[in-house]
């Protein structure tokens, strides 16, 4: 079956035609210089409306989307975006705006952005917010650059950052890019900071603190207000890692709990489609002790108009170029507003009670190393699996012949063969349920037939590879009867 749509096409097939236009035909050669000129046929595929609409129709579905099946990534929040948030994201008046445009032009884009900032400061109990920042990951990297600019005016010199076994990659990434060397805090046997640990470990080196609030494992770490005071008496900062917002907003805010900086991952709380390497934001929230090192700029209004603030007396800098992520922001408000502040707590309440459905129906037939009431998400082990000799890795590859995106895998670090789960607030019982049985189906089929899961998956366009050889050598070339 031709796969490419140059093998679809055939020599003169149109998409459409077109009437004659009236306007006489000439020669291109009489009015360009003839060594401009392409000698040669270009090599275009040719093919009719309905091929390509179908071509392309096809090749959509065969990767994995929210609206094709069950996506529960844990910690990516891969919660359905409503099409209303694309609609006004699309719409000309801000589609056709130039970033350059004088502000007396973009006073209603700069509105909302302001409007946004207060939202964001309102949810997470921050007194001043930044938009720019286009990731999660660059939130930090800002967040730390923000701690690293506060200690060097205070004349303070802070070199280490305390990080969590239990946390994502980019935060021990972030603290280093900027110069801090890493401590790592163990969890205790609840998947929560050790505070014995923390406290032996506090000292004036201490910078800061990154946490994640819920956390990795899935747990509200009910210490924190403790954790916050043992930080803040050594005179260090603690900063928010806002991933899991989705669990506790509306519900609880992180400036009360004693974080100084937040990062807010617009794409995954506030609804954007994410996770093929798509745009996302990373707004910045600081307490107001720390707004004068905010990037610049920040929006403000003074009264008559919004305004580019530019006057931030210890700025970090540019973080990025121009408004940041614009049309993010955009469906960030969009679902802010279309949700209401009652909306959003529903929401977060609605994500922890999925996650506990699930929790508690899957720990029958896979090891739940932390069995605890969870927030949004939670992580099972595989090791029971892997004793019948199948590992968590294949499980994730089963689940993809049943149009279910596998978990994230291997994450958190601290629970072997992980499997975390975040189901969200927008799947209905019934796609819960049917997740429940395939899960314990595959959980079946292991004890009872493991080869089977090992050839899996069998449905995909692409079937079990080499993880190893395609990471190192990756066969980017078209071949007709590649499985
Ligand atoms: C997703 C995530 C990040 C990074 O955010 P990006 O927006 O992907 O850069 C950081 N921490 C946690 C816990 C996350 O889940």
């Amino acid at each position: 079956m031709a796969r490419l749509i140059f093998e679809k096409s055939q020599k003169g097939r149109r998409g459409c035609l077109l009437p004659a236009t009236g306007v006489p035909e000439i020669d291109a050669d009489s009015i360009i210089d003839s060594s401009l000129v392409n000698e040669e046929d270009l090599y275009l595929p040719e093919a009719s409306e309905l091929t390509i609409s179908r071509h392309f129709i096809n090749l959509s579905q065969k990767n994995h989307f929210i609206e094709k099946g069950f996506y529960p990534l844990g910690s990516c929040t891969m919660k359905y975006n409503p099409k209303i948030n694309e609609r006004i994201a699309n719409f000309h008046n801000f589609t056709r705006l130039h970033p350059y445009l004088p502000i007396n032009c973009t006073q209603g884009s700069l509105e909302i952005m302001h409007d946004l900032q207060n939202y964001l400061a309102d949810i997470t109990g921050m007194d001043s917010i930044t938009l720019q920042p286009a990731a999660g990951s660059h939130g930090e990297l800002t967040g730390m650059l923000i701690v690293k600019a506060y200690f060097k005016n205070k004349g303070e010199k802070r070199t280490k950052v305390i990080v969590p076994d239990s946390a994502h990659g980019t935060n021990p990434a972030s603290a280093r890019m900027c110069g801090f060397d890493i401590i790592e805090v163990k969890s205790n046997q609840k998947g929560q900071v050790d505070i014995h640990t923390l406290k032996e470990m506090v000292n004036e080196d201490i910078a800061a603190i990154m946490l994640t609030n819920p956390n990795t494992l899935g747990f509200f770490e009910e210490d924190i207000l403790e954790i916050s005071d043992i930080l803040h008496n050594a005179g260090a900062l603690l900063y928010y890692d806002g991933a899991n917002l989705n669990a506790v907003m509306g519900l609880v805010r992180p400036g009360d709990m004693g974080f100084d900086i937040v990062h807010i991952n617009t794409h995954k709380t506030f609804s954007t489609p994410h996770g093929g390497g798509g745009p996302g934001a990373g707004p910045v929230g600081v307490k107001k002790f720390l707004e004068s090192y905010l990037p610049v700029p920040t929006i403000s209004f003074d009264g008559e108009k919004y305004c580019l603030n530019y006057n931030h007396l210890n700025t970090i800098g540019k973080v990025r170029s121009f408004y940041g992520n614009f049309g993010i922001l955009l469906r960030a408000y969009a679902y802010i507003l279309s949700m209401g502040k009652q909306g959003l707590k529903q929401a977060a309440m609605d994500a922890v009670l999925n996650a506990n459905y699930l929790k508690e129906k899957l720990k029958t037939a896979y090891h739940l190393p932390y069995d605890y009431q969870c927030m949004h998400e939670f992580v099972l082990s595989g090791d029971r699996q892997k004793e019948q000799g199948v590992n968590t890795m294949a499980i994730a590859k089963k689940l993809m012949d049943y149009d279910v995106h596998p978990p994230t895998v291997y994450f958190p670090l601290i629970v072997s063969e992980a499997l975390m789960i975040e189901p969200t607030e927008t799947e209905p019982k019934e796609v819960l349920d049917e997740f429940i049985e395939t899960m314990l189906g595959i959980a079946k089929e292991i004890e009872e037939n493991p080869e089977q899961v090992l050839s899996s998956p069998q449905k995909t366009p692409v079937k079990k590879i080499d993880e190893v050889l395609a990471a190192r050598k990756p066969d980017l070339c078209y071949k007709p009867d590649n499985t």
